[in-house]
């Protein structure tokens, strides 16, 4: 199953990734994670791309998908994957699609979790990661709205696209992810 994983800061995409991995084993990719990561253990890269993160903008297009085009190379995404986190511009879509055209590995579905502004904001301000800065958290949910949700026409328009209410409880949401993941294997 290879899957991505769209929707806005705090709509809960690591929470229910986790039980994503856990029920369907795909290979769980985070950017975000890959690159804090980087950033902590000090790396070119990781410098580079913290000064982006901690203002809450994007890390430009061509550093991550470097990093994305190497790490789908490795063997273990064989057995299928969840992108979270990526593509966040439809340049990152375009890239994504040929790179998985060459490996003839196509995208099975794109699942958005959908949170209204209000709530995310309300969720962000009680978690306190470092980019969790009021400042860094509207320019991050402006930037999901302006750079962002164009991916969700583009998957749209490739029928791809499978959108789930994210408000309510946790486990109530993984069911309706159940519903939808377990319809299209
Ligand atoms: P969130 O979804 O809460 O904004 P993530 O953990 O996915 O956070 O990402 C944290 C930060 O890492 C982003 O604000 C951004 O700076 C950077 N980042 C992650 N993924 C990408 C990406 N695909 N393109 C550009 N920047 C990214």
């Amino acid at each position: 199953m290879r899957l991505v994983f769209v929707g806005p800061p705090g709509a809960g995409k690591g929470t229910q990734a986790e039980n994503i991995i856990f029920r369907y084993k795909p290979v769980h990719l985070s950017t975000g994670d890959m690159l804090r990561a980087a950033r902590d253990a000090k790396t070119e890269v990781g410098l580079q791309a913290d000064k982006y993160m901690s203002s809450g903008q994007l890390v430009p297009d061509d550093v991550i998908i470097g990093i994305i085009s190497e790490r789908l190379k490795n063997d273990d995404c064989k057995q299928g994957f969840l992108l979270d986190g990526f593509p966040r511009t439809i340049a990152q879509a375009e890239a994504l699609d040929q790179m998985l055209s060459d490996a003839k590995t196509p995208l099975d579905t794109v699942l958005e979790l959908k949170v209204p502004d209000g709530e995310l904001r309300k969720r962000l301000a009680g978690r306190g990661r470092k980019d969790d800065a009021p400042e860094a958290v509207e320019e991050r949910i402006r930037g999901y709205h302006t750079i962002t949700s164009p991916l969700l026409e583009y998957y749209g328009k490739k029928g791809l696209l499978k959108t789930i209410d994210g408000l309510g409880a946790v486990t109530d949401i993984f069911e309706r992810i159940i519903k939808v993941l377990d319809s299209c294997r």
